[in-house]
């Protein structure tokens, strides 16, 4: 199955590296969010990132022209009635992603695809809320879309080979390295990385070091790339809380409880650099 057209619904960080990638690899997007600010703003922050392309010479301005031309904002979801396949990218809600996943089964023809690119709820809950099960099927990118080559795919318990083969193969053609993983909690990636996150903000909050001195040892001590603070603060803290309290409910397991300082700060607003404060500050 060719897939030519996409539907993108979410304009926060996830959504737009996802319809930047998409139109790069030559398919038309249309992109969707509840709000059209967001999208305005999500097209700016894709002309910004290729912009940077162009001046470092990667990219030539025809290419970027033409990337942009490909990608077209709609505050219209029925017009999902028209794409190959939909990758959902909204905030990590399972309420608000089955009743998505609802509306988007009675708008689109049955040979629709529906992914979701959620960072930890089971694929197979949210397949069954359609009438299509073995046409759902998880996508999961990694943040930077554009940077990182890795993208998880998941299968539902109902989802078809055809599905899997048609996704795995986009996923190649969209210039990453897709992995098969099965539908558990977390999947392979944040059942890895956010118990690690977690226990940084244990770390913190139980006054064994502070948040310079806990990325730092990370960094330093253990060559990660970033800090396991700094990169909560890049992935968003609402995210991180969600994931953990997924791990949490999916394996009942105490190990995964979320440390109380993570959810202190969602609950005050401080969701990282989405929000300007996280463990550090962020300057507009
Ligand atoms: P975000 O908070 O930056 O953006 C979410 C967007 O979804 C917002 O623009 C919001 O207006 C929109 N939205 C919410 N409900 C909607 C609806 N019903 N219809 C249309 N738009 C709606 O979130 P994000 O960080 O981009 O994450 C999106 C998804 O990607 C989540 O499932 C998250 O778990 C997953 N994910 C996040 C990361 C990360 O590092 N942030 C990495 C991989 C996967």
């Amino acid at each position: 199955m060719s897939i030519q057209t996409i539907m993108v619904i979410g304009a926060g960080q996830m959504g737009s590296g996802i319809a930047q990638v998409a139109a790069s690899a030559g398919r038309r997007v249309l992109w969707h969010d509840l709000s059209m600010p967001l999208i305005d703003k999500g097209m700016l922050v894709i002309s910004n990132q290729l912009d940077r392309n162009v001046a470092k010479g990667r990219l030539t301005e025809e290419a970027k022209v033409s990337i942009l031309s490909r990608i077209q904002l709609t505050g219209a979801i029925e017009e999902a009635a028209q794409v190959d396949l939909v990758i959902e990218a909204i905030s990590e809600n399972m309420a608000w992603k089955t009743a998505l996943f609802q509306k988007l089964d009675g708008i689109c023809p049955s040979h629709v695809i529906l992914a979701t690119n959620t960072s930890s709820l089971p694929i197979t809950e949210i397949a069954a809320a359609t009438t299509r099960p073995s046409q759902v099927i998880g996508m999961h990118f990694m943040n930077p879309v554009p940077v990182m080559p890795l993208i998880e795919i998941i299968r539902g318990l109902e989802t078809s080979q055809h599905v899997f083969d048609a996704i795995f193969q986009l996923s190649k053609e969209l210039g990453k390295t897709p992995v098969e993983v099965q539908d558990f909690p977390g999947f392979v990636s944040n059942r890895i990385l956010m118990p690690m996150i977690n226990e940084a903000i244990f770390t913190v909050y139980e006054g064994v070091a502070t948040v310079e001195a806990v990325d730092t040892v990370m960094k330093l001590g253990m060559n990660h790339p970033m800090g396991p603070l700094e990169l909560a603060d890049f992935i968003g803290l609402d995210t991180c809380l969600s994931i953990m309290e997924i791990l949490h409910e999916g394996f009942k397991d105490s190990k995964y409880r979320p440390c109380p300082l993570l959810r202190k700060y969602v609950k005050s607003g401080r969701l990282g650099r989405k929000s300007g404060q996280g463990f550090y500050t962020y300057s507009s």
